[in-house]
């Protein structure tokens, strides 16, 4: 049996009877029930839909990005929504499909009007030339973090917009009228930022996971290296003694990683004195960051705070 048909038989044992237990009073509050992924794309559907949706998002934002631990509570919250607001890209690929076969729901599987896919009309960063997951790379169309790009964020509104809009095509103006006046917070954001973050221009950093590509785009930082030798492949330490080599000889400054184990950041800084910064590749999970604008906001201001400081 292939491995992703036992996961899909796993989870569809272990979560049918969470189906049975929510109460319908709970399921038919709000007359547009949401499910994003991620709280960042919960964030934006709200703005959009306002009072007119009820949102959650099923990661709180802290998980590792490719690896969303799937709770029994999801089942009913995907069986019962009307649409699902997603990255896209394969971000979601090692739990989402499963989870979606399990919560029976036909609105919400790709194709369908309630699949709500951000990342269309997003340019893509090391796109590849042909879908391929031989080697256990995880990002197989591509990088999916384009969310820590906030100009990307505008696309990732008006493909929320427009979702919404086919699926309740009654409350189109409100959702049109909210995208503008959330496009227009953004732009002002983004001139607030691209001040702010002008200590980042050519700052030479390594990530931990390839998560970092659109950030570094937007606002000029240099990419030495990766901890992990593609996406999802931890180094060998072969790999490491070259990093390291690397680091000291491009004076490379900050470390980043998010939801992956402290130990290697911290050997890789005890070798070399890179300064070592923990930021999520996704907003949520914490207070300073609930929002997506709060979310870059702070990882604008931490970067610039931490090599200000270095
Ligand atoms: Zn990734």
């Amino acid at each position: 049996m292939k491995p992703l048909m036992k996961k899909k038989i796993f989870i569809a044992i272990l979560f049918a009877p969470a189906l049975a237990l929510v109460p319908a009073r709970i399921l038919y509050a709000q007359s547009i029930r949401v499910v994003a992924t991620w709280p960042a794309l919960a964030d934006i559907t709200k703005q959009i839909g306002k009072e007119q949706v009820s949102v959650e998002s099923l990661a709180t934002g802290v998980e590792d990005p490719h690896g969303v631990p799937v709770k029994p509570s999801f089942v009913p919250k995907l069986n019962r929504a009307n649409v699902l607001i997603l990255t896209g890209l394969d971000d979601e690929h090692s739990w989402l499909p499963a989870l979606l076969e399990v919560a029976s729901n036909p609105k919400l599987m790709p194709g369908q009007p309630g699949y709500i896919d951000c990342s269309v009309g997003i340019p893509v960063v090391d796109a590849p030339a042909r879908l391929d997951r031989a080697e256990g790379d995880l990002h197989p169309k591509g990088n999916p973090h384009y969310l820590l790009d906030p100009v990307r964020a505008k696309t990732v509104a008006q493909n929320i917009a427009a979702g919404l809009s086919r699926n309740f095509p009654q409350h189109q103006a409100l959702f049109e009228r909210n995208l503008k006046a959330y496009l227009a917070e953004l732009d002002d954001w983004i001139g607030r930022w691209q001040k702010i973050a002008a200590p980042l221009k050519g700052v030479k950093f390594v990530e931990y996971h390839p998560e970092w590509a659109y950030f570094a785009n937007r606002f000029g930082m240099k990419r030495v290296g990766s901890v992990e030798i593609k996406p999802g492949i931890e180094p060998t330490p072969n790999y490491l003694v070259s990093l390291v080599q690397e680091i000291k000889e491009q004076k490379a400054q900050v470390l980043l990683y998010g939801a992956q184990n402290p130990r290697l950041p911290q050997q890789i800084a005890g070798e070399t004195g890179i300064k070592v910064l923990r930021l999520y590749s996704s907003g949520g999970g914490r207070p300073e960051t609930d929002t997506y604008i709060k979310w870059i906001d702070y990882t604008v201001r931490t970067l610039v705070g931490a090599v200000g400081n270095g």
